[in-house]
């Protein structure tokens, strides 16, 4: 079931929490929705679910719209938000019991999803215990369980693995991926390899705005039109290095390093310097010991596009 956001804006008050954004998730994609602390990601979610309603804008998942069909949708979409709401007293058991017959799931069905969401969620050894005793990784378990039992075909998860020790993570990423196999699946983070680890698509929202929109690698070469070089030359004096490498006409930006003889030399937009560096290099008399280009991280384009 595909999503689509149409120029979607919320405001509270003068404060424009997600300003004019437009997007579409396909059927069987993992969307990560990657942003700083109240970027509007949990807003946009809230809005996709039906809990809260777009000052301007149309939300459709399927061909029902978040205005006029709320009911369909919620029937078709498993939602955990940011705080994992459960009930202590209950066991798991039986709160999903109770999930069920809320979801509308028949009585002759109930039993049988109950015992696939305990499989699939790996709650088997806790599944008797009351939902209070449980581990914050096995309570996010339950959490997805609760959104999973009606078999929607739309999952959103807001912030899944926060808090959980590592070993719990890459397990929920491993179940996130599974499901996001067959369903369309929404996830907000603001943890990089969380998203680069479990989406086909990052999303990357800042002060309400879509920022950027792409796999992990589309992202990484956005910045990748500048070069960036690590050399190590050495019987040469620094000050002269700097001043040569910073005369080049390729050269924008020359940063000497604190390791001895290292600097990083940024390209100008869509060009190269490698050739230069080297014939400087020849001309002078120094040693050219190391070139090798420097990956962009996925950290530096999160930073470049969120920081302003
Ligand atoms: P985080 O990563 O911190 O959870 P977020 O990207 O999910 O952030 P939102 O929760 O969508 O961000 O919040 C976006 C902005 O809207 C924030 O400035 C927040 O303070 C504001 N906001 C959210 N809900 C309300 C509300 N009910 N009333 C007033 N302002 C709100």
């Amino acid at each position: 079931m595909d999503i689509k956001i149409e120029n979607f804006t919320k405001k509270y008050g003068p404060q424009k929490a997600v300003d004019n954004i437009s997007f579409k998730v396909k059927t069987g994609e993992v969307l990560g929705f990657l942003g700083p602390n109240g970027a509007g990601k949990t807003t946009t979610m809230k809005a996709i679910t039906c809990f809260l309603a777009p000052t301007f804008g149309k939300i459709y998942v399927g061909d029902y719209s978040i205005k006029d069909n709320p009911q369909e949708i919620k029937k078709r979409i498993g939602y955990v938000p940011e705080q994992n709401p459960l009930y202590p007293d209950m066991t798991v058991v039986d709160y999903l019991y109770f999930v069920a017959e809320l979801q509308d799931i028949s009585k002759s069905q109930i039993k049988t999803r109950i015992l696939e969401m305990v499989r699939i969620c790996g709650l088997e050894g806790e599944k008797h215990k009351k939902i209070g005793e449980l581990s914050k990784g096995y309570k996010q378990r339950v959490g997805l369980a609760q959104a999973l039992i009606h078999d929607p075909e739309v999952l959103i998860l807001d912030e899944p693995t926060s808090g959980l020790d590592p070993n719990q993570i890459v397990e929920i990423r491993e179940l996130i991926k599974n499901i996001g196999r067959e369903k369309t699946v929404i996830l907000s983070s603001h943890i990089l390899a969380e998203v680069e680890a479990t989406c086909d698509r990052i999303l990357i929202i800042n002060k309400g705005k879509i920022v950027a929109d792409g796999t992990s690698d589309e992202l990484r070469k956005l910045s990748q039109g500048k070069e960036l070089l690590k050399i190590c030359i050495e019987n040469a004096d620094k000050n002269s290095v700097v001043t040569s490498l910073q005369e080049l006409d390729t050269v924008d930006m020359v940063d000497p390093k604190e390791t001895e003889n290292y600097y990083e030399v940024q390209s100008k937009n869509e060009t190269s310097s490698k050739r230069q560096i080297f014939e400087l290099c020849v001309k002078n008399g120094w040693i050219l010991m190391e070139m090798t280009p420097v990956e962009t991280k996925l950290e530096d384009i999160f930073r470049e596009l969120t920081l302003n």
